[in-house]
């Protein structure tokens, strides 16, 4: 099935789609995948600061619980307290802390400051610090300054001891903005800020970041208040710092923000990093923007490669094409190429139209003899003859080897055939001394179409068909129109294939033996077997009926074989009944070359009949070895090496015969019968003449077939011809006659 290149481009293209398709949802995929990951990097990393700030804050506070410690031990008094002594000592270490004030607290309520002031304390603030006075620390706060009515503060508490009894408080406090300022570590950029709460919300320190929550009590009524949509989110967090475990929300507060919230661990403090989520989308889309650039060139330099691909792929394509339609000699359309412009051209001109198709007669020899450049000169000669000769709408082409098909349209048969006669003279007229005047003769075949829809191939045949009838005809003509009756021919040419292998089985072959004569003795010399088929009705069927369809399927072969064993068979039964031998030749068909084992069957053949190798003789024509001359050569060596006589059987009607005396070493030279025709023509005897004793220079014997009359012996005897075979003698004969004549030898 043809394949159309369009659908094939097609396929190319939705193959082409998918992938693209395919690549670009991966790439989405991907990116989808890469802005989670990016997302979780960018609040893990809000979580790490927010764990750090944790930690700055509690080593902070932690410090400075400890620092107190020291004070405490150091101010402490083992007899009575020197109050204005004592505030003036904390006063100097006051100089070094972020405190607001700091001051001694006794068990009466007493409390004295290092801003100078003093009060007393209420129960319950005395009963708030009993941590203290059991031994511990305390953090308290924030609450309002009660001193200063000022800003929130929150104070740290440590015992001071006397005789390892606590006897007072040590108390400093500072503003909650101080806490801020341990915390005012700017993270994502100064976008980030935070918060200290109580883990019910309340808020410890809160921040002034411009964004931030104003003047804020309890975090979640913050958020509570800036989105109603905020509700869940602050209700998880609520949660969750209930249990003390630490998490992030997104909550809106004119913008979507990020919080992070991590238990401080003092005080049940919670400390919450805020940032606006744009922050961490910005890092993200600088990020995404470069993958769908990335993916983008990606995706780009795939389809460049794809397109490359397919341009290269539809470059072979059309190399391959030209392969297909474009003849490499000529360079003209191929035989594909023709059917199909001559299948629309019939369809579309509706004027009578034939196709006829041309081959030079033994092209092969220039190939041989000449060189394939020689051979593909005259095949562009050929061509634009044909370029020239071709009228509006004629297409043509080379088909193979030396055959040209046309589509030609024509008005009358006539002005075609007259037409075909002028290429045919161009043609011939080529007389190039390269080729030393071999002329190119055109045989054609036409094929007038009838049905239009017949494929061109048939046609094709058909015009085939017409040439070969006319190439196998004796006349002169070289233009032949194809004849239904062809096709009968050619079937019975199949029949009679058949009736061949049959009748070998059925053992209706017979060897006639044509005796050949010494010429100047006139003794019997000789003979060559000739094959003879006598039908199922006893008529004899001359050897040109039946060779020639038997050359073509193979057949003679075995027919060869058949002969070359029965001569031999009766060589032996004539050696054991004690007659005289005389060498008896067998036709050698050129079939045999194409295998060269036969000469072990033959050897094999003779051997085992028991008769000497020189009682039979080889004949084998010289148009056999144009197929291939070393070949032909080497077969002609083992032949020789084994014993046989070569002999070279209608010597004269190849165009190389003289060529084939130099390169071939034959025994015996057969003249044709044509050559002997000419007897009595005086350039004809010049070349007999000339033949017969080149062969003797060249010690080859010369035998004359189909001498006929007395003047034909009497002309082959006064050249020297060293054998005669012909009807002047005897004719081909059954064995019986020709074992008679032996008996008078
Ligand atoms: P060929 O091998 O050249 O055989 C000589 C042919 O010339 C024979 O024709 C013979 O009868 C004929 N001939 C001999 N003298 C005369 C004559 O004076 N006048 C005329 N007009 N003809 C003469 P035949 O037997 O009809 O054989 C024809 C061709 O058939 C042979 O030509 C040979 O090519 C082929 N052939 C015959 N037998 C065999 C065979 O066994 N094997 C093969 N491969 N070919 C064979
Ligand atoms: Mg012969
Ligand atoms: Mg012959």
């Amino acid at each position: 099935m043809k394949k159309d290149p369009k659908r094939g481009y097609a396929v190319h293209f939705s193959v082409l789609g998918l992938l693209c398709v395919v690549l670009i949802f991966t790439m989405f995929l991907y990116s989808g995948s890469l802005e989670n990951t990016l997302y979780a990097d960018s609040v893990a990393k809000l979580g790490e600061i927010s764990e750090q700030n944790v930690k700055v804050l509690s080593t902070t506070i932690n410090g400075q619980t400890e620092s107190l410690n020291e004070v405490a031990a150091r101010i402490a008094v083992p007899t009575s307290w020197d109050i204005d002594y004592t505030l003036y000592t904390l006063n100097k270490v006051i100089e070094n802390y972020p405190f607001k004030r700091m001051g001694v607290l006794f068990s009466d309520g007493s409390a004295y400051f290092t801003d100078g002031s003093s009060y007393t304390m209420s129960p319950e603030n005395m009963l708030a610090m009993n941590a203290v006075w059991d031994g511990g620390t305390l953090i308290l706060g924030p609450y309002n300054d009660p001193l200063t009515e000022s800003g929130q503060i929150i104070s740290l508490q440590v015992p001071i001891y006397k005789n390892d009894k606590v006897d007072a408080v040590l108390t400093a406090s500072y503003s909650t903005d101080a806490l801020q300022d341990v915390l005012n570590v700017s993270f994502f950029g100064g976008q980030g800020y935070s918060y200290i709460v109580h883990e019910n919300g309340d808020i410890v320190s809160d921040s002034d970041f411009p964004t931030s929550f104003k003047d804020t009590v309890n975090i979640f009524t913050s958020i509570n208040d800036a989105s109603p949509d905020n509700a869940p989110a602050a209700e998880e967090m609520r949660r969750n710092m209930g249990f003390h475990e630490d998490g992030s929300i997104i909550f809106n507060n004119k913008v979507d923000k990020y919080m992070y919230y991590s238990y401080v661990g003092i005080n049940d403090w919670y400390l919450l990093s805020v940032i606006p989520t744009s922050v961490i989308d910005s890092t993200k889309n600088t990020i995404m923007v470069t993958t769908y650039f990335i993916c983008g060139v990606v995706i780009a330099i795939f389809i460049v490669v794809l397109l490359m691909f397919m341009r290269t792929e539809r470059a072979k394509r059309q190399q391959l094409q030209d392969i297909l339609y474009v003849d490499p000699v000529t360079k003209g359309y191929s035989f594909q190429k023709f059917a199909k412009e001559a299948k629309e051209r019939l369809r579309t001109d509706s004027r009578p139209a034939a196709i006829v198709v041309l081959d030079i007669e033994k092209f092969k020899v220039i190939n041989e003899m000449f060189g394939y450049d020689e051979g593909d000169k005259v095949l562009r000669y050929i061509w634009s003859l044909l370029e020239r000769w071709a009228r509006e709408g004629e297409v043509y082409c080379r088909r193979i080897a030396d055959k040209f098909t046309m589509l030609v349209f024509y008005v009358t048969e006539d002005d075609l055939v007259r037409r075909l006669t002028d290429l045919a003279d161009d043609i011939m007229s080529d007389r190039t001394e390269r080729r030393n005047g071999f002329v190119l003769r055109p045989v054609i075949g036409i094929y007038r179409v009838i049905d239009r829809a017949l494929d061109i191939n048939t046609m094709q045949n058909n015009a085939s068909m017409a040439r070969t009838a006319i190439k196998n005809s004796t006349g002169t003509n070289f233009i032949g129109f194809y004849d239904e009756s062809y096709k009968a021919t050619i079937l019975s040419n199949k029949i009679l294939e058949d009736r061949l292998v049959s009748a070998l089985e059925k053992k209706e072959f017979e060897v006639f033996y044509q005796p050949k004569y010494n010429t100047f003795t006139k003794k019997l010399a000789g003979a060559e077997a000739l094959i003879r088929w006598r039908d199922q009705d006893g008529n004899l069927v001359p050897p040109y009926q039946f060779i020639p369809a038997a050359e073509q399927n193979g057949f003679v072969v075995s027919l060869d074989k058949y002969v070359f064993k029965r001569v031999c068979d009766d060589q032996r039964e004539r050696l054991a009944g004690g007659k005289k031998l005389v060498p008896v030749s067998v036709n050698l068909s050129r079939q045999h070359l194409y295998n060269p084992r036969f000469i072990d069957d033959y050897q094999g053949i003779i051997e085992r009949s028991g008769i000497p190798i020189n009682t039979i003789e080889l004949e084998v024509t010289e148009s056999a070895m144009f197929e291939n001359q070393g070949e032909f050569r080497s077969i002609i060596d083992k032949l020789h090496q084994i014993g046989f006589r070569i002999l070279m059987d209608d010597f004269g009607t190849g165009y190389s015969s003289l060529m084939m005396l130099k390169s071939i070493p034959i025994d015996v030279m057969k003249l044709d019968k044509s050559f002997v025709d000419d007897y009595n023509d005086e350039k004809g005897e010049k070349i007999i003449s000339c033949v017969t004793q080149l062969a003797k220079a060249l010690t080859i014997e010369v035998t004359a077939e189909g001498v006929e009359t007395e003047e034909q012996y009497q002309f082959m005897k006064r050249l020297g011809c060293d054998i005669i075979q012909g009807f002047y003698f005897a004719r081909p004969m059954p064995r019986a006659d020709f074992d008679s004549l032996l008996l008078d030898a």
